[in-house]
């Protein structure tokens, strides 16, 4: 396997995209020597609330966040498709594309420690490896402690110290990343709207400035 042909995907609600999703996305394809990043936004997240922003808008804003940045693309299947945004189907589909191409979802720890509420979960394993990316409050010495039992068992068994492995297999690892610490969440930037606070700082310009065009999150 030639080398920097590992392929990432992050999704998310993206409601809206902020600066701790870029630098998750920015740092671990760095780490890993990943040759693309695509970000997925969820249409309908199966495990959470609705999204407040209309597809369209989430969409729009992810596309804003990225301009500039080349290894980075926004990958738009789930919106089209109808009913739950699953996971394990969004992969299904990439590994067809892909062959025997190294995918890797990347995530933050909250979210892999929800991970058997997903659809098929252990599934997820045998189509790509999973980065599990530090977010505060949650800390990596912790996680192996904080997973419940099946999920801690594939854990234990898949961890994998060494980030260069990643590119010789195609999937099945589990890797972490001590990402910058950014305690940043959607949920806190669309409070601080509704407050009128300013956003300025916690993600791109454009994404604040089309956010005010459109008066999304006033209420
Ligand atoms: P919300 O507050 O609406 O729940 P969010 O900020 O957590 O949103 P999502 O779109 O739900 O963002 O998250 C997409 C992915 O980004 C998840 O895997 C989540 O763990 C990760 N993520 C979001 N914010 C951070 C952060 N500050 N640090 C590390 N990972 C993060």
């Amino acid at each position: 396997m030639s080398p920097a042909t590992a392929i990432g995907l992050f999704g998310g609600t993206f409601d809206p995209i902020h600066f701790a999703h870029l630098r998750l996305a920015e740092e671990i394809a760095e780490a890993f020597a990943l040759a693309q990043v695509r970000l997925i936004p969820a249409a309908i997240p199966p495990h959470r609330a609705q999204p407040a922003a209309a597809p369209g808008h989430r969409l729009a804003m992810t596309q804003l966040a990225i301009e500039g940045n080349d290894r980075f693309v926004v990958d738009d299947r789930e919106l089209g498709r109808t009913g739950p945004s699953y996971t394990v189907d969004t992969l299904a589909q990439t590994r067809n594309e892909a062959g025997e191409q190294p995918l890797c979802l990347m995530m933050g720890a909250d979210a892999f420690t929800a991970l058997t509420t997903w659809h098929r979960w252990e599934d997820l394993f045998e189509l790509a490896h999973i980065i599990i990316a530090r977010r505060p409050g949650y800390p990596l010495e912790q996680l192996a402690s904080s997973l419940p039992a099946p999920l801690r068992r594939q854990y234990e068994q898949r961890l994998n110290p060494e980030p260069t492995t990643l590119q010789h297999a195609p999937a099945g690892g589990l890797f972490t990343h001590e990402l910058t610490a950014l305690d940043v969440s959607a949920t806190a930037v669309r409070n601080l709207i509704r407050e009128g606070a300013s956003l300025r700082y916690l993600l791109p310009d454009a994404v604040i400035a089309y956010i005010d065009t459109h008066g999304l999150y006033r209420e």
